[in-house]
């Protein structure tokens, strides 16, 4: 323990973790944040400037999740957090249509050009349900394809992951799923194309739509293979689908496009939320306008949302859109490309087995030497090495997600101070992965 910058313990946050465990379940509000999958105290935050976090007992680390991606700025970067509150100045929510809804709406559509129409909700799991009731009642079909290791928040139907092989059906993965909701939905391995040219074969005319994150964060960092992407989209085409990519994580983070600005497969359907948001909870669906003609009020599918479109929220999503420009998307691929060269270097220099794999500037590292181009690989990796390398990059002020499933997101503000904090603690880290035992 003598390389640790920082004394292990966190009593601060293990005092309000205690606090928080008698009045919520497993002490947080969201699973992963509490550190099962790592173990030790879970950091709660205080405050957040630029590239840095600190926690409750005042210990700065470098933030290396960014809130799961939307804080691409930075924490509280001062336009968006002007534009902040010049809206709550105004009023917090007001029930009513606003301009600050159409202005960020105008912003998506001008930017994602199949985004023909966009309707705002307030999560991205809101988003993937809606999406999914839209294709579903456009189509008039039941059947959903998902792939086995992409999350689309908690939306009954999706959390389907069971069942590995070709055209399962899914059994519940999670008490309070029926059957009769996982039955509709059949789950796949991901980058197998002949896996769902199969299950529209055995499923003809069952099928509403394919959902597939445009390019998968939820089981670390695995992009699509050249043309699995495009070979959904033409499948769907072939079978009366529709091809609903979720870019929730991927928006407005891997290009000033997402994800269809890197790889310009056209979906029917998409899917926004983290950094279109600006930090609040905003998230979005839409894509082609004869689909999205079909939703309420215009049409008969039904969605709605009491605080969808918030004002404070599409004010800070539109701060940070607006910000966003190339520069932007080059100052965060350069950061990403260096602090990924760093770790990679690091663990070679440690001769510890690992793949880096990266999505434009979303990256993670995988405990095995082998490419991982799906879930089945993804669990395959030495995830004990991966809690090793964790805490002593927590324990050094690097603050990374504290799963080996997830991915890692860099911003605008991660400058050569927080890059040098990074390098400091790699090599402590590198050798406590290679030293860790199962
Ligand atoms: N879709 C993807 C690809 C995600 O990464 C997430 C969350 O991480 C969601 C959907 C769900 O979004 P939310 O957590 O806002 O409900």
């Amino acid at each position: 323990m003598s390389e640790l910058a920082y004394p292990y313990e966190a009593p601060a946050s293990q005092a309000l973790f205690d606090r928080a465990a008698a009045v919520t379940p497993g002490g947080v509000n969201s699973p992963v944040r509490a550190f099962r999958a790592v173990g030790g105290t879970p950091r709660f935050m205080v405050s957040g400037t630029g590239p840095y976090l600190t926690d409750a007992d005042g210990r700065e680390y470098v933030d290396l999740v960014c809130s799961w991606g939307p804080m691409i700025l930075g924490h509280a970067h001062p336009e968006v957090i002007a534009a902040v509150q010049e809206a709550v100045a105004r009023g917090t929510s007001f029930g009513t249509p606003a301009e600050g809804e159409v202005a960020l709406a105008e912003a998506m559509v001008e930017r994602v050009a199949p985004l023909e129409e966009v309707r705002l909700v307030s999560s991205g799991t809101e988003a993937t349900m809606s999406a999914i009731r839209l294709a579903r009642g456009f189509t008039r079909r039941t059947k959903v394809i998902k792939f086995a290791g992409c999350y689309h928040g908690h939306v009954d139907s999706l959390l389907a992951a069971a069942g590995s092989g070709v055209a399962t059906f899914a059994l519940p993965d999670t008490p309070g799923v029926t059957g009769a909701q996982a039955s509709d939905t059949i789950v796949l391995p991901y980058n197998d194309l002949e896996a769902v040219h199969a299950a529209f074969a055995a499923h003809p005319g069952e099928i509403a739509c394919v959902i597939t994150e445009a390019s998968p964060g939820n089981m670390g960092v695995v992009p699509p293979l050249p043309g699995f992407n495009q070979g959904l989209k033409d499948a769907c085409a072939a079978n009366g689908a529709l091809f609903v990519s979720d870019e929730v994580m991927t928006g407005f983070r891997t290009s000033r496009a997402g994800w269809y600005g890197v790889e310009g497969v056209v979906p029917d359907l998409m899917t926004f939320g983290k950094v279109m948001g600006g930090g609040f909870p905003a998230a979005a669906f839409g894509g082609r306008a004869d689909v999205m003609a079909h939703l309420a009020p215009a049409g008969p599918v039904y969605q709605a949302g009491t605080l969808s479109g918030n004002p404070v929220a599409t004010a800070a999503g539109l701060a940070q859109l607006r910000l966003l420009d190339d520069a932007a998307y080059e100052k965060v691929d350069a950061v990403s490309q260096q602090i990924q060269g760093l770790v990679t270097g690091a663990l070679s220099k440690e001769g510890v087995a690992h793949t880096l794999q990266n999505a434009s500037n979303m990256f993670s590292v995988f405990f095995t030497d082998r490419p991982v181009i799906n879930y089945e690989d993804a669990k395959a990796q030495e995830s004990f090495r991966f809690t090793a390398f964790f805490h002593s990059l927590l324990a050094n002020g690097v603050y990374l997600p504290p799963s080996s499933f997830e991915s890692w997101f860099v911003s605008t503000a991660h400058d050569e101070r927080a890059v040098q904090r990074i390098a400091d603690a790699l090599p402590a880290a590198a050798r406590a992965a290679a030293e860790a035992t199962a």
